[in-house]
């Protein structure tokens, strides 16, 4: 029988929420630090644990047949691969930033000037793009701490909070990218059906994460005030309790609908709100 190859983060920002989402679609492995192999023992997959760099050409030149990798290293390697699936971790900004008190306060300003980045492809892209012609200093690491050295103008870096920016004495003062983690597949790969599977397994995964099972109880007479203010439900489950006049609403809602009409529920009469988390839907 066939298998399937996965490639995913050996170690890093992406390893652990990358392990974590193929667990809960019921895969079950080891996942061994120290080795670059494993497989999955009730389904046909392999997993292969990779530097994120070597991921999407590892993606297109069918060494792995799927892999989970941030848009940003797609982008940066320039690889022609399938995009499967968005997955909701890994978000963050590529953004230029200068010391505080550079006079460089604009994209145009660039101009001349020395940028220092992990990411040269999407930043060169960018300038062209800008009109700005920038000396690019390429560095693998601790981007940060280059101006301070003397080594370049401004830098172009993955910020999340702006901490680590900040701590240096940076600003940023443009965003050039938005990115998160994707999983994507070599061309064609989509109308496999193992990667069909994988792939209802890990949507059902997701979905169920931004939903919410939540059970209410409510008086008869207040029961369609409620049923009008849960959004988006064709047709909760409506149960009697043992008290008289009295029943047990039960639904299916996304969290964040919940979360803004929670007030107008317990205007309505809902009592003994119980919002429990759900492990997958199957649509
Ligand atoms: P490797 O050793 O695999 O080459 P790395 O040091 O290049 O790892 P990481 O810092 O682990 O890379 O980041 C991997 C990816 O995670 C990034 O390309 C980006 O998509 C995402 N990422 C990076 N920093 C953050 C962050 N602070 N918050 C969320 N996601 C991030
Ligand atoms: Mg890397």
């Amino acid at each position: 029988m066939k298998t399937l190859k996965i490639a995913i983060q050996k170690s890093g920002r992406l390893n652990d929420k990358s392990v974590e989402l193929l667990k809960n679609c019921g895969l079950s492995f080891e996942n061994y630090k120290s080795s670059l192999i494993t497989q999955v023992s009730n389904f046909p997959l392999e997993i292969l644990f990779l530097r994120d760099d070597d991921i999407p050409e590892y993606v297109q030149d069918g060494i792995a047949d799927i892999g989970i990798v941030g848009e940003n290293g797609i982008a940066e390697t320039d690889v022609d691969v399938s995009y499967l699936q968005r997955l909701g971790f890994g978000k963050c900004k590529l953004k230029l930033a200068v010391p505080n008190d550079s006079e460089i306060q604009t994209v145009a300003d660039l101009h001349g000037k020395s940028i220092a980045t992990s990411y040269p492809v999407i930043l060169e892209k960018f300038l062209t793009k800008q009109g700005v012609k920038s000396e690019i200093k390429m560095i693998s690491g601790s981007v940060e701490i280059s101006p301070g050295l003397g080594l370049a103008d401004a830098i172009f870096d993955i910020v999340s909070t702006g901490g680590t920016l900040r701590s240096n004495g940076l600003k940023p003062f443009a965003d050039v990218m938005s990115s998160e983690a994707v999983l994507i597949g070599r061309k064609g790969i989509e109308t496999d059906a193992l990667v069909a599977e994988l792939l209802q397994r890990i949507q059902s995964v997701m979905r169920a994460k931004e939903t919410k099972y939540v059970v209410l109880n409510v008086e008869k007479v207040n029961l369609n005030k409620i049923l009008d203010l849960l959004p988006g439900v064709k047709s909760p489950s409506v149960l009697p309790l043992a008290e008289e006049g009295w029943v047990a609403v039960h639904t299916v809602i996304p969290e964040i609908d919940f979360w803004s009409h929670i007030n107008e529920l317990k205007a309505a009469g809902a009592q003994g709100i119980v919002v429990m988390p759900i492990e997958k839907i199957i649509v």
